[in-house]
């Protein structure tokens, strides 16, 4: 179960690809169509792959453009592979126990990241500190750059890629490559948004274009976020592969001999599933998670903005690369979390659920760019509730786990986590959560406050909800108080039970039928989380009553006085309220002595009788 579990908090991710070692220069076809963003942190990266020491070095020029109105003094770089250099120094090793989705790093093989030269444009040095537990670097500028102005960096950096751990690295001759360049923090606020990097963290960062040139074997295939611009052949073993991409956040690639791909057109866009051979028959399930995520997510959001979409499968031996999410890449990959082989395609769909997760990662991580690092459940939270949606919508009842005796769906595990810590807040930053209650605050609680959230104010007002809010802030970092402002104003409700008792608070609910009498109803509110809703009242005659309840007392009676005698009374009928934490004493029947029971009975029997018959009988 707790592979389970933490497979569930499992991610998404998309991947670009080529063919494979062309000769000859290939140039991507048509003219495509970017989104129209100001760029901000431009990359310029050229770097060659050692696929013996496990070494990508090279050079990059920054582009960084002050778009506040505060002069900028100095710079603050993330050295992301810094945390993986031994098992015990850095931040996210302590905080991990050099542990990481349920993979050990290996400290035989492990990462790092090495600014060698640091200059301006016109070629004056820069001293570089190393800050925090060295996953950060600072600089300070000869002079501030101005706001409105221009600073152009030429960095010379040598990464080492770990075994792969925590997403990144390599195995055999596989390669996953994330996180692995120095890259600029968010100047926010007269200062560099820019954290060490945790263990439950993600990432966070500004806008900009790439151009990424990588040298590599030229048997090699490769996957990376934005658009394959050219292969050019070394006639030295080895090839340049160059991706273009803009208005994106990161920039990652992946790298194998064995890669295949395949390819299918999804209203337009072009989706490309890069597999190992070993996972063949994967392809049309993965294709189809991919085909309906980007359908039933540019429906319910909005449209995906950029050319492409890649998928890339990982090897067994190598899923803690699988299941993350780039700009326009996504890793998935097929897992086991039964550990008795028993889950490989015959009534599992984890395939679906993590492929879904991470493509429904490009509307929130990828596009409206939440800062994932001080606001987790943002992303996590909304990329999750849009795939159980979509896994109630697409897949069958006992989608997640159908084992016999056992059946369970996505959904239903997720409210089963959230059970199990129903107090935690979902806000906070991602080093505020430890391991256990980062999964329910940033994924499964969120999910059932969302789905929660959408029983209350109705699906069609819901969905306008998140497409309102991903029009309004695609490409602006918005944070939940931005998410909270667009969810009252288009729901037309003040949404204090869900923001101030949900997200920020640890408030709880259980709703009950207290009592049925024969002429009274009384229900009861344990908890302080205080949420509007229903109590449907079955009478006598087969009549019924659906009141509304604002919940705002700790208990009600209804009075029916002038109706016949109440036989059953339920809160919640339709099960909105998913936080409720037990439905099973929503319900509850009056108890009665045998002679009221034969009495109505045998009045629903006469009405039966008469129903069937019809006023003018046969
Ligand atoms: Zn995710």
């Amino acid at each position: 179960m707790r592979r389970l579990a933490i497979l569930v908090l499992a991610l998404i991710v998309f991947l670009p690809a080529r063919a494979s070692s062309a000769a000859t220069d290939n140039t991507a076809q048509l003219v495509p169509i970017w989104p129209d963003v100001t760029p901000i942190a431009s990359y310029d990266i050229q770097v060659a792959l050692d696929i013996d020491t496990k070494m990508v070095s090279g050079h990059e020029t920054i582009t960084y453009t002050n778009s506040t109105d505060t002069p900028i003094p100095d710079v603050v770089f993330h050295l992301y592979l810094n945390a993986f250099r031994d098992s015990t120094s850095s931040i996210f090793m302590q905080e991990s126990g050099s542990l990481s989705r349920g993979y050990s790093f290996d400290p035989d093989y492990p990462g790092g990241i090495e600014i060698t030269d640091i200059r301006l444009a016109d070629g004056t040095t820069l001293e570089l500190d190393l800050i925090e537990d060295e996953t950060l670097a600072k600089a300070e500028l000869p002079e501030p750059v101005a706001p409105g102005e221009t600073l152009n960096l030429e960095v010379e950096f040598q990464s080492t890629l770990p075994k792969v751990f925590a997403r990144t690295g390599f195995y055999k001759d596989f390669f996953m490559v994330g996180q692995w360049f120095p890259k600029l923090g968010v100047w926010q606020d007269g200062g560099w948004n820019a954290y060490p990097f945790h263990s439950n963290s993600e990432f966070f960062a500004d806008f900009g274009n790439y151009d990424v040139a990588i040298t590599l074997p030229d048997n090699y295939v490769t996957g990376a976020t934005g658009l394959l611009a050219s292969t050019k052949a070394n006639n030295d073993g080895t090839q340049t592969v160059s991706y273009h991409a803009e208005a994106v956040i990161d920039f990652a690639w992946a790298a194998s001999p064995n890669f295949k791909q395949a390819t299918r057109d999804v209203g337009g866009l072009e989706v490309v599933y890069i597999y190992l051979p070993e996972h063949a028959f994967t392809i049309d399930r993965a294709l189809d998670a991919t085909e309906a995520a980007v359908t039933n997510f540019g429906a319910w959001y909005g449209a995906y903005p950029y050319p492409r979409l890649t998928v890339l499968d990982v090897p067994d031996e190598a899923s803690g690369a699988g299941g993350m999410e780039y700009p326009m890449l996504v890793t998935a990959g097929l897992e086991d979390p039964t550990g008795l082989g028993l889950m490989k395609g015959q009534y599992d769909h984890m395939l679906e659920i993590v492929t879904i997760h991470e493509i429904g990662h490009e509307w929130w991580y990828a596009v409206v760019a939440f800062n994932e690092a001080e606001e987790p459940w943002l992303d996590e939270g909304i990329t999750d509730y849009s795939t159980v949606r979509l896994m109630e919508k697409e897949y069958g009842p006992h989608e997640m786990l159908d084992m016999g005796s056992i059946k369970m769906s996505y959904l239903e595990a997720r409210r089963m986590e959230y059970l199990m810590m129903p107090e935690t807040p979902m806000y906070g930053k991602a080093w505020d959560f430890g391991t256990s209650d980062y999964g329910v605050g940033a994924y499964s609680k969120p999910v059932i406050s969302l789905l929660t959230l959408e029983g209350v104010i109705g699906e069609e007002r819901m969905l306008k909800v998140m497409s309102t809010f991903f029009e309004r802030y695609r490409f602006k970092h918005p944070t939940t108080e931005d998410f909270r402002a667009t969810a009252e104003e288009v729901s037309g409700q003040n949404l204090d039970w869900f923001f101030d008792g949900l997200v920020y608070g640890k408030e709880i609910l259980n709703y009950s039928v207290s009592s049925v009498e024969e002429h009274r109803v009384t229900v009861t509110r344990q908890g302080s989380l205080i949420i509007p809703t229903e109590v449907q009242v079955t009478f006598a005659d087969g009549s019924e009553a659906l009141e509304a309840w604002d919940g705002s007392e700790a208990q009600k009676t209804f009075d029916y006085s002038d109706r016949p005698a109440v036989v059953r009374a339920e809160i919640d009928p339709d099960h909105k309220l998913l936080v409720d934490l037990q439905w099973s004493d929503n319900g509850l029947l009056r108890r009665m002595d045998v002679w009221s029971w034969l009495a109505i009975n045998c009045q629903i029997l006469y009405q039966i009788q008469n129903m069937l018959l019809g006023e003018g009988g046969l």
